[in-house]
């Protein structure tokens, strides 16, 4: 089906198994290599436990990926290292940017180079963090994709003929072509809960893309919403601008 051929947007499954990463490696709920001069976040947004946000729950490591290991078009120019942490806590009115009844995510982008002493005893995260929002310590394997949007994104002119093309390609009733599922970086978001939405930045007008989807699953022990995906968007022309999560 060579009409899809635009569509197509790169994609790394990073499928996670149960291991012992190294901060310098790439992980799922792994230590970060963090610099021991560089104050570890915490988050002080009022959630089920603390209403006023205090004190401060420091974060924990969701994910932390290196360009060598997973090469692709989200690296801007001159970073090589991704992290992700969240706040374990459930936040029913979550700060801008943020997804409603979630943890709440913040990013760092570094250059691996950088980096002379490693924090060795990050801090621990404070109350009673929610079943799912402590990722397990997962080594990743990556698997190199090309994705393909919903069919609701496509011109409707399409439409059939995916449908029809996921139909025989999957027997089984699975969708093997579209919005792949599991935790990856890049790729296109499925849309269970809305109409397919595409967010602007609100710094620069950009379109923004998705950077990195967190998915519910046992191998890393997260589960989020209803067996959900968190997802970031982040800005293409420049990814220091702030970026979105959502929840489906
Ligand atoms: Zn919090
Ligand atoms: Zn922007």
């Amino acid at each position: 089906m060579p009409e899809l051929g635009p569509y197509g947007r790169e994609a790394a499954l990073l499928n996670p198994e149960r291991g012992a990463p190294g901060v310098r490696d790439s992980s799922i709920g792994g230590p970060l290599l963090w610099p021991a001069d560089e104050p570890w976040p915490a988050c002080s947004a009022p959630d089920g436990e603390s209403s006023s946000g205090s004190p401060a729950c420091p974060m924990v490591p969701v994910a932390q990926v290196f360009a060598d290991d997973i090469p692709g078009p989200w690296w801007p120019d001159g970073v090589d290292l991704l992290q992700i942490l969240w706040c374990p806590n459930e936040h029913w009115d979550a700060p801008p940017h943020q997804a409603d009844v979630s943890p709440v995510v913040t990013l760092r982008w570094r250059r691996s180079a950088d980096f002379r002493d490693v924090l060795e005893n990050p801090p621990k995260p404070l109350r009673h963090y929610e079943f799912g929002y402590l990722p397990q310590p997962c080594v990743i394997k990556p698997e190199y994709l090309v994705d393909f949007p919903y069919h609701e994104e496509l011109p409707e002119t399409l439409q059939p003929k995916l449908e029809r093309l996921v139909k025989e390609t999957s027997p089984d009733g699975g969708d093997v072509i579209t919005r792949v599922a599991g935790w990856k970086m890049g790729g296109w978001p499925t849309w269970h809960l809305t109409e397919p939405w595409a967010y602007r930045c609100e710094a620069c007008e950009a379109e923004m893309r998705l950077l990195f989807t967190i998915a519910s699953d046992s191998a890393t022990d997260v589960v989020v919403g209803r067996w959900g995906d968190l997802r970031i968007f982040s800005c293409i022309a420049d990814h220091r601008h702030p970026f979105e999560v959502d929840l489906h």
